[in-house]
């Protein structure tokens, strides 16, 4: 069971002003639901709530009128997206505004500065439309949209020609980008793909030719995994899915694939799709033929709070995704205001493998959108997932971080060490565009301000060519575009 103490993020929040925001008036508030009780008579159908309908929602009605202001100016630049099951069981309304799900789904007015705030606020009050659009997109470009050269480098071809909703960044994985998985049942606040979300990549990367696919998975006998990803892959109907996977189980030319990984959040947002959607049992037995061709299936799982597996429709949907022979391991970054606390990730874990999951990934969050309101020092990353780490037994601690997706590879933080009496960060790729730098440790400068990889320095001349910055295979603009290091949902 989740404890009360932990419903709520590591620390109390306070507006920019340094104020502590105002707690809800509990007697307004819709009774808090035992999420372990929770049985519905009848399936949940989805129904998706965003700007244009929440005003329609009990909860939304009983928020603070300040901080129902500060989400609509904020979502004109950053959307929001959720649904009924987050509002009703994962929410804990008596919480907000320091609920974790809570500030995982909707925005808070300190994701943007105070001048971008109120200006998008006066505008909104205004009637000029153009204006407000104009400085919506001027916001949005400036918070670094493609972050770690999403939209540049290593453009993947068939036979000459480019091949858009695909990217093969490390040799054994391609990941899939299929043109209806490009959205989610609910957004995350933190996201790094928001920029698909509000129209700035037109998804020209997305792809819905099975062919296409295939057959740039025949010309790569190297790679073993495809990772469908999005977006979520799993908002697609199990029957689009069925056409991208039954074509390449089927095909004796694509023995040399051996794994087929899902990047999902929908065990978390929306568990429904592997119980009671009128097309789960089918995607159960889409998983199944997967396997019965003696390959795995990995339910890449976003779990970023352990109220995420709480409910009995999240356990069950685990129960059954598992019985299909599947397995799930869990990832997420960490999220400050939402999982900024070691006792958080321990619980996660441990509730997970208890259920049968398998920890996986502690990220870093991204250099994108509203970083500047979810990120945390890497030195604190990494005490935040060291302690975790100790609190769990070693059939937990498959778990790798914390780990940077970052324009090189992914960047595993081993710690902060004393070396020649200078302090400094030891690293080592996970994975590398350079795979020969793969697992060798190598050392930055220490800084306790940095939160990602492109602010750091190496520590000495031997670590210089660990950082990209002189990788003549990277210097150049190549032609065409493709999304990269975009695959971990
Ligand atoms: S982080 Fe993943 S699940 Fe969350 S909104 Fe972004 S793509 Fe969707």
């Amino acid at each position: 069971m989740i404890s009360d103490s932990r419903r709520t993020s590591a620390r109390p929040d306070t507006d920019r002003l340094g104020r502590a925001e105002r707690s809800q008036d509990k007697t307004e508030l819709p009774e808090r639901p035992d999420r372990s009780k929770i049985e519905h008579e009848a399936p949940q159908r989805f129904k998706a709530v965003t700007r244009s309908n929440v005003d329609a929602t009990p909860e939304w009605q009983s928020l603070d009128p300040d901080l129902r202001q500060g989400i609509e100016v904020v979502s004109a630049v950053l959307p929001f997206r959720t649904n009924r099951y987050v509002m009703e069981e994962l929410i804990d309304w008596n919480a907000v505004p320091n609920d974790p799900i809570f500030r995982l789904t909707f925005p808070h007015r300190d994701m943007l500065s105070n001048e971008q705030f109120e200006r998008i606020q006066e505008l909104l009050n205004s009637d000029d439309k153009a204006a407000l659009d104009a400085a919506v997109r001027e916001i949005q470009l400036e918070l670094n949209p493609h972050p770690a050269g999403q939209m540049t480098h290593n453009v993947p071809t068939v036979a000459g020609e480019p091949v858009p909703g695909i990217q093969h960044k490390y040799d054994q994985t391609a990941l899939f980008f299929p043109a209806a998985g490009q959205t989610c049942h609910a957004y995350c606040t933190f996201c790094f793909r928001w920029a698909q979300f509000v129209g700035l990549d037109d998804m020209k990367f997305a792809n819905k030719d099975v062919e296409q696919l295939a057959g740039y998975l025949k010309e790569h006998p190297e790679i073993t995994d495809v990772l469908f990803t999005g977006g979520d892959p799993m908002v697609m109907r199990t029957k689009v899915f069925a056409r991208y996977v039954d074509r390449i189980i089927e095909d004796p030319e694509l023995d040399h694939i051996q794994t087929i990984r899902i990047g999902t959040k929908s065990v978390a947002y929306w568990p429904q799709r592997y119980v009671t959607d009128a097309d789960a049992d089918d995607l159960l037995d889409c998983f199944r033929r997967i396997v019965e061709s003696g390959r795995t299936v990995a339910i890449m799982g976003h779990y970023s709070h352990p109220v995420e597996l709480s409910t009995p429709i999240a356990r069950e949907a685990v129960r059954r995704i598992r019985d299909a022979g599947a397995n799930i391991r869990m990832q997420s970054p960490l999220i400050r205001h939402v999982n900024d606390d070691a006792d958080i990730w321990a619980e996660l874990w441990n509730t997970g493998v208890k259920l049968g999951c398998i920890p996986y990934y502690f990220f870093v969050e991204r250099d994108t959108g509203a970083r500047g309101y979810f990120e945390t020092p890497l030195h604190k990353c990494h005490e935040i997932y060291r302690k975790a780490y100790q609190q769990v037994s070693g059939i937990a601690r498959t778990v790798r971080g914390p780990s940077m997706s970052a324009f090189p590879g992914k960047v595993h933080v081993l710690g902060v060490q004393e070396v020649g009496g200078e302090k400094a960060f030891v690293l080592e790729y996970l994975q590398c565009r350079r795979g020969e730098l793969v697992r060798q440790p190598f050392f930055a400068k220490f800084d306790p301000e940095a939160t990602w990889f492109d602010t750091l320095e190496p520590l000495t001349e031997a670590d210089r060519r660990f950082f990209p910055g002189s990788w003549e295979e990277l210097t150049g603009e190549p032609e065409g575009t493709v999304p990269l290091s975009i695959g971990e949902a």
